[in-house]
């Protein structure tokens, strides 16, 4: 019997695993079933996300560093760099004004009852940490020694890595065409590896998505609906209409070709709620689907799913004025603006694994002197609100990466 394609069997595991997780949510957590049944989703859905974070570190060292020495022989080195983070600073502003302007206008959290936002957070014990000190510890913690941070799998530490060896590759050019050799059989092998893993991908989407629908908690995600609605609205409105208009506009790709190439990656974002995790995935389908050449999309797609998080970006700026809503102050226009650029630095410094924005929402809401506590409130609705985030995020690296070859062509001719 023929198997239905990879993409088909992808969404029939998604429509089944909301669907499984329902009935499960309905059966009730305390029912042998429904335990028995989350225990194995969870091995399942762990496992898939476990063989894809086993590729990733290789597969971020090599991709960026043959990237960069790559692009050596198109003589483009400074405008792809120049490109590549002039899209992601434009891209990550434009989501922000957005995030912004549709929380002042719906004001999501201002007619909330703050006793339970008192209690809520009475219990918080968040970590404090002033802008500088954020800074700081970024800045330490991107220049290692490369064999620990590969070892350690600390992803940002490994793009420095991977970018400053690329750049080594460039400037000693044939001297080391052996090691650039090696990096990219190493580059293919694994390439071939997440190709292996792709075929388990329907298998670990559905266990994800079980597991995600069967334990929200129905009560706390009702109390918040409007904000969640608000920011998964404006979240959309930017990966279903901005985005796919600046792609469009730029390279002449329609939103229908780009989402049936996408389809894999944006899917895997979303069930796994992290672009790290999903990097394998979307490489695959920018250059096998949306045919980016490998250079270009192997130094685009590792940085951006690093440092490119549009949605994430939106959400920090729209959780920071539903915080102020709460707590009863009004931001003004100044206190926005540093929103904005904190926002933009805390989108940049999150890694790419699930909640990792909340983490770095610290800096915004100290940065404008709001309770950091309030995080507690977020985090109950972080795991719904992460899905969504992640795909736009992971969707703004595959556009990234298609403007950028436009581009970088368009001037080179
Ligand atoms: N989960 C997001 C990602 O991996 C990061 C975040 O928490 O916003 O892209």
């Amino acid at each position: 019997m023929k198997l239905p394609s990879l993409n088909t069997q992808i969404l029939i595991g998604v429509v089944l695993g909301f669907s499984l997780g329902g009935v499960l949510a309905s059966i009730g957590k305390q029912s042998p079933v429904t335990q028995n049944s989350l225990y194995v989703a969870g091995l399942v859905g762990t496992l898939f996300v476990d063989l894809l974070k086993m590729v990733l570190i290789p597969l971020v060292f090599a991709s960026i560093a043959v990237g960069v020495a790559n692009l050596r022989a198109h003589q483009q080195i400074h405008r792809v760099w120049v490109l590549t983070l002039g899209f992601f600073v434009l891209s990550m502003g434009v989501a922000i004004v957005l995030g912004l302007s549709a929380s002042n206008f719906f004001k999501p959290g201002a007619g909330m009852h703050l006793s339970m936002f008192a209690d809520a957070t009475a219990n918080f014990q968040a970590k404090q940490m002033p802008l500088g000190d954020f800074f700081a510890q970024m800045l330490h913690g991107i220049f290692r020694n490369p064999l620990s941070a590969l070892a350690q799998g600390d992803v940002l530490a490994v793009v420095v890595c991977a970018l400053v060896l690329g750049i080594a590759l460039v400037i000693g050019g044939d001297r080391y065409k052996n090691m650039l050799f090696l990096l990219r059989e190493l580059l293919e092998i694994t390439l071939m590896i997440v190709g292996w893993i792709m075929r388990l991908a329907p298998l670990g989407i559905m266990a994800l998505l079980v597991n995600l629908t069967a334990t929200q908690d129905a009560a706390l995600i009702s109390t918040l609906a409007y904000f969640v609605a608000v920011v998964i609205g404006t979240t959309l409105v930017h990966g279903v209409i901005a985005l796919p208009l600046i792609l469009f506009v730029v390279t002449g790709v329609t939103p229908w070709h780009f989402w049936r190439g996408a389809r894999e990656a944006l899917i895997t974002a979303f069930a796994t709620s992290s672009s790290s995790a999903t990097l394998p995935v979307t490489l695959r389908c920018v250059e096998q689907h949306l045919h980016v050449r490998r250079d270009i999309a192997g130094f685009v797609v590792p940085l951006g799913a690093t440092c490119n998080m549009d949605g994430t970006a939106l959400y920090e700026a729209s959780a920071a004025l539903f915080v102020a809503n709460l707590a009863g102050i009004d931001l003004s226009f100044g206190h926005q603006l540093i929103v904005f650029f904190t926002a933009m630095l805390g989108a940049i410094g999150a890694p790419g694994i699930p909640s990792a924005g909340m983490v770095t929402m610290i800096v915004v809401l100290q940065s404008v002197g709001l309770p950091v506590e309030a995080i507690a409130i977020l985090l109950p609705i972080d795991r719904l609100l992460d899905t969504v985030r992640t795909a736009v995020n992971v969707e703004d690296d595959m556009i990234a990466s298609m403007v950028v070859q436009k581009l970088a062509m368009r001037e080179s001719a």
